[in-house]
């Protein structure tokens, strides 16, 4: 066994733009991040359960639950979604997505548009984004299949770009009754897209983290799962977001063992 030192570790005197000094700065920053998904189970969000079976296709082709009313009508606007031809993105269309999960929830996830395999499967989240999507959801305490997943458009926009204006407000013909008929008790807006679309982007200055309204309704804005496989330095204020995101919903994130 090796004696514990006792000699206070040394630290290099702060000298402005010496490279050891920054590498050191991302080295600690590098191991809080590295803290922080320990507690989250090693590898950033937790696992997610396997998805459970999905019941009967309501509420659009990936979603069921709320009561008969709600259901019928979302089904009505999955299936109007599905002949569309309000804006140019059904052209390239495969199939349309418009949402999975519940529509018999307190939480609804909305993100920007369907990427290529929504497109083929016309489910919203299901690459790779949606699989972190789903630890970020199981963090949460909720079941895959709890909450109801959405997007701005429901139509994949060419090369996964973000969709435009036109596209969107065309699109607002479903999203605005998806949502006024599911009637959350808060909404996240997965990334700058589905901010603005639900308004709750500030004239200036930061987006992400605040808390803004839409018909009533509390939306937190946060980073896209998207952005986040790319720099996952930032999954630590998007897990304080949607701590955040509990407390208004009066839930707790179950504690992680690992
Ligand atoms: N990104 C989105 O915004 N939505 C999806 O459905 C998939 C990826």
């Amino acid at each position: 066994m090796t004696a514990k030192s006792t000699k206070p570790a040394y630290t290099r005197p702060n000298v402005p733009g010496d490279p050891e000094n920054e590498l050191a700065a991302v080295i600690s920053s590098a191991q809080e991040v590295l803290r922080w998904e320990r507690t989250l189970g090693g590898a950033g969000f937790p696992a997610p359960q396997a998805a459970s079976p999905l019941q009967a296709p309501r509420g659009g082709p990936g979603a069921h639950g709320g009561d008969q009313d709600t259901q019928t009508r979302l089904q009505v606007l999955a299936d109007e979604a599905a002949e569309c031809t309000r804006c140019e993105l059904n052209r390239g269309r495969t199939k349309s997505v418009f949402a999975r999960g519940t529509a018999d929830t307190d939480l609804v996830f909305v993100g920007e548009g369907p990427g290529f395999h929504e497109d083929q499967q016309g489910l919203p989240f299901v690459g790779r984004a949606g699989q972190l999507l789903d630890r970020m959801i199981a963090a949460m305490g909720y079941e895959r299949d709890g909450v109801y997943i959405c997007n701005v458009v429901k139509c994949r926009p060419p090369d996964n770009r973000t969709p435009l204006p036109t596209e969107a407000s065309a699109c607002a013909h479903f999203l605005v009754p998806q949502l006024d008929l599911v009637q959350p008790k808060a909404i996240v807006a997965l990334g700058r897209c589905a901010a603005e679309n639900l308004s709750v982007v500030p004239p200036a200055g930061r987006w992400r983290g605040i808390w803004g309204e839409w018909r009533g309704i509390p939306v937190m804005p946060t980073y896209h799962p998207a952005f986040l496989l790319r720099s996952p330095q930032f999954k630590k204020p998007v897990w304080e977001d949607l701590q955040s995101v509990l407390q208004v919903l009066n839930r707790e994130a179950p504690k992680r063992t690992r």
